[in-house]
């Protein structure tokens, strides 16, 4: 049996054992009590997680890609046009999406690490008129968060529907939907919420299902919002079979969210990030993303010399903790620590020792003790 590594890779994140409890319990049928009692729950936390009243939540077996999919296909139809500010990778599989539907979009970006400035987006919306905008909140390649609310701000009053993907971010980062006027919010458990992959997740404004009722037929039968909405409405329904299990650990996952409290948990988020990059500098690394724009869910970390990805990650890994090396422009030169979710202190003080082991096994010199001492200054004993 392979033995247990903490997974610090930037999703999925720990699944806590609440959390693996649930996905044991029996597989009922999708229309029982239970299933029914517990999505409706899950529905409803989940618009509680970011702060939305009206609209309406959709949890359907897939992943974050539908997610994407989905919010792109039930907004914009063939003959608009929409914009996609990207942060990285994940913008690019907006615009890749686009392309697969015959959609017209138009792509504003920055270098990798950091993101796309509001005056630089209220520039573009001067120039040209979009029926949407689509953004990544956190690029989980690039490491860098977006001003969704600055956006929001810049969106205001011009009609135009607001995507935001959430998918790094929801659940671990603030996203305001009605106060800040969000028209879809699309994510994944396997991140912010700790639970494991298998989900496509949207909360979805009463303006963008109106827009999608406009539309007539679009290009999509399973991706149809308005094949699931009665669903959602009420699950003792049946539109396609869901994935029973999946559907209870999330259920638990947002119920685990709420007790802690979107407003603790932010701030969780945000001092567990502060910490650990405290730590990462403290012992000779660097940061790739750019200040103001670092995520508190991720850091994407670059090596000091004499440290190789390959063998360090391998070691790291055999000592017991997991993280991701760099994907595309950054493959080699730097690694990336997921830090979301249900993450503990102890996890995080677990993570830090192990790197100091890992960092002494390769040879690599520094202060010993001095990443523990500089995260414990930010998170306490
Ligand atoms: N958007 C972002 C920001 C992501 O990080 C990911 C997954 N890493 C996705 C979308 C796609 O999600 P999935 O892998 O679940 O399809």
């Amino acid at each position: 049996m392979q033995t247990e590594r903490l997974l610090m890779i930037p999703g999925p994140s720990p699944v806590h054992p609440r959390i693996l409890n649930s996905l044991s319990l029996p597989t009922v049928s999708h229309v029982s009590p239970e299933l029914v009692e517990e999505l409706k729950k899950a529905l409803d936390n989940l618009k509680k997680v970011v702060f939305c009243e009206k609209g309406e939540a959709f949890i359907i077996s897939g992943a974050g890609t539908l997610a994407m999919e989905m919010a792109i296909l039930n907004v914009i139809k063939k003959g608009e046009k929409f914009l996609v500010i990207s942060q990285g990778f994940f913008g690019q599989r907006m615009v890749q999406i686009a392309e697969s539907f015959g959609l017209d979009c138009d792509l504003i970006e920055r270098e990798w690490g950091k993101a796309v400035l509001p005056e630089e987006l209220e520039a573009k919306l001067d120039k040209e008129e979009y029926e949407a905008v689509v953004s990544t909140h956190v690029d989980t390649c690039t490491g860098a968060c977006a001003p969704i609310k600055d956006y929001a701000e810049v969106l205001k009053g011009r009609g135009v529907h607001f995507i935001v993907d959430g998918v790094c971010a929801t659940g671990g980062i603030e996203e305001r939907m009605d106060d800040w006027g969000i028209d879809v919010i699309l994510t994944a458990p396997q991140k912010c919420f700790g639970a494991p992959p298998g989900l496509a997740v949207l909360v979805v404004s009463e303006k963008a299902i109106e827009k999608r009722r406009s539309m007539g037929a679009i290009p999509a039968y399973y991706a149809d919002l308005l094949n699931w909405l009665p669903i959602m409405k009420d699950p003792s329904k049946y539109f396609s079979t869901p994935c029973v299990n999946e559907i209870r650990a999330f259920y638990e996952s947002t119920q685990i969210v709420l007790e802690e409290g979107m407003e603790k948990r932010i701030l969780r988020h945000a001092r567990v990030a502060k910490a650990i990059r405290k730590a990462l500098i403290e012992l000779g690394f660097s940061l790739f993303t750019q200040e103001p724009f670092l995520a508190d869910t991720l850091s994407v970390v670059e090596y000091p010399e004499g440290i190789k990805d390959q063998p360090f990650r391998k070691t790291f890994s055999k000592n017991g903790v997991v993280v991701a090396g760099g994907l595309g422009e950054t493959a080699g030169k730097v690694f990336r620590m997921g830090h979301m979710g249900n993450l503990s202190v102890s996890q995080v003080y677990f993570a830090l020792d192990t790197l100091e082991r890992t960092l002494t096994s390769i040879g690599f010199s520094f202060i010993p003790g001095s990443g523990l001492k500089a995260a414990k200054e930010i998170l306490g004993e």
